[in-house]
């Protein structure tokens, strides 16, 4: 019997990367389900070469225009609306469920999918950054697996395969540094979004990409490896690594390091995600160590302040971490369209921590509220700056 997949979010880096794997291993994999948010057009070329038994676009304004693309395929159910994405997990032949959409959307889905006892190949890591606690204990609940398809979590689990009754010492979290690792807290006032797209070792989605220039995206995944891996953050090191080959590593009680190793493609996460424990073929190239050397220094939290802030936000714990992702989310964004610099991101971000009503036992409720007020309140302080430009 072939695994019946679906993935949140097939048009995009993680979720055609994806693919490719389905595509290399269809004697073990199909496609259940597909979905986007807008890009209609592509998601319908998915589902005519993929034949999934159903297609979801997350944005109903583009429900019409997919369902015509479709009309000449009866067997490829189409629905469209968030609402669809949360059903569409819980069916019943589906074996696993990647979640590679972007930002807090993916919290619902992943929440019904766990209750519907799907395993999750979970990329999203905001859903972990947001509710950690609650998406831990909803798993543990249901008995189902969280397998972590970021690389860096990828490589972690990989290292702690056969260590069952062995207590972690210290994670050491590697990090490219992204394209102004070098840059002077002068030349980052001035910045723009095109350089940040320029990541020097990973090709990926514009959101994380610019996270990874802020290292909010590593300040995420301290909070992601404290939920998958039960590690206080203090200790999880964060090392920037320049030539992202080490992809992370775990230090045991005897002072012993375990690592993964390999060439920056997120193709071998997400395919050991879907075969664990099995490793299976996979056609890509292969490392040579001779190539380059692989470096180490200190992260510099004053200059990148969101890493820093992600350490306070998962020490404080609460809806915290849920009220830094909302602000984070509208600042990428303005970031993006020009309506916010590269260092106001952080000091938005920043702000917006200290403003919105802090809760230390958060249910779901709470953290949907969170992330409204958290992103009204962190557009506010945009405008504001915007008005004074
Ligand atoms: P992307 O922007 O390339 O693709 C996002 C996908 O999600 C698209 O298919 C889009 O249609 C869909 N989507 C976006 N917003 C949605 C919404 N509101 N509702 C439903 N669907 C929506 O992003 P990506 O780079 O593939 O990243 C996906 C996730 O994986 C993110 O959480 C990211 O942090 C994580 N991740 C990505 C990489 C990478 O290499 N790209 C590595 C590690 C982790
Ligand atoms: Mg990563």
């Amino acid at each position: 019997m072939k695994q019946q997949i679906c993935i949140l979010g097939s048009t995009g880096s993680i979720g055609t990367q994806a693919l490719d794997i389905i595509e290399q291993h269809s004697d073990l994999y199909e496609t259940y389900a597909l979905t986007a948010n807008s890009r209609w057009k592509e998601l319908a070329a998915q589902a005519r070469k993929f034949r999934p038994a159903a297609v979801v676009i997350a944005n109903e304004a583009y429900y019409k225009d997919l369902s015509k693309e479709l009309a000449d395929q009866p067997d490829i159910k189409v629905y469209a609306g968030a609402e669809a994405l949360n059903q569409i997990v819980e069916a019943e032949p589906i074996n696993m469920v990647l979640t590679a959409m972007v930002g807090f959307s993916g919290l619902e889905p992943t929440i019904h999918a766990i209750k519907a006892k799907k395993k999750i190949c979970l990329a999203n890591k905001e859903t972990l950054v947001v509710a950690g606690e609650l998406i831990c204990g909803l798993a543990a609940e249901n008995r189902v697996s969280v397998l972590p398809v970021d690389s860096e979590h990828s490589a972690i689990f990989q290292s702690l395969v056969g260590e069952d009754e062995n207590e972690i010492e210290k994670i050491l979290l590697t990090c490219s540094g992204g394209p102004f690792r070098l840059f002077s807290s002068e030349q980052l006032q001035t910045v723009t979004a095109a350089d940040a797209l320029r990541h020097p070792t990973w090709d990926m989605g514009a959101k994380i990409t610019i996270d990874s220039a802020s290292l909010m995206n590593k300040g995420f995944e301290v909070i992601e490896a404290k939920w998958l891996f039960g590690v206080p953050a203090d200790k999880i090191q964060v090392l920037i690594h320049p030539q992202s080959i080490v992809h992370s590593a775990v230090q045991f009680a005897d002072g012993g390091v375990k690592a993964q190793l390999g060439i920056p493609d997120m193709h071998l996460p997400i395919q050991y995600a879907f075969s664990f424990p099995k490793r299976l073929s996979l056609r890509a190239e292969r490392l040579d160590l001779f190539k380059q050397p692989l470096e180490f220094f200190e992260p510099d939290m004053q200059k990148f302040k969101c890493l820093g802030m992600a350490y306070e936000a998962i020490e404080k714990g609460g809806n915290m971490p849920c009220i830094m992702n909302a602000a984070n989310e509208i600042v990428n964004e303005g970031f993006r369209k020009g309506a916010c610099s590269f260092v106001g991101m952080g000091e938005i971000i920043e702000q917006t921590m200290a403003k919105v009503g802090f809760d230390e036992n958060p249910d779901l409720d709470v953290y949907l509220q969170t992330d409204a007020e958290a992103r009204r309140v962190a557009m506010d302080l945009m405008n504001e700056r915007l008005g004074k430009r």
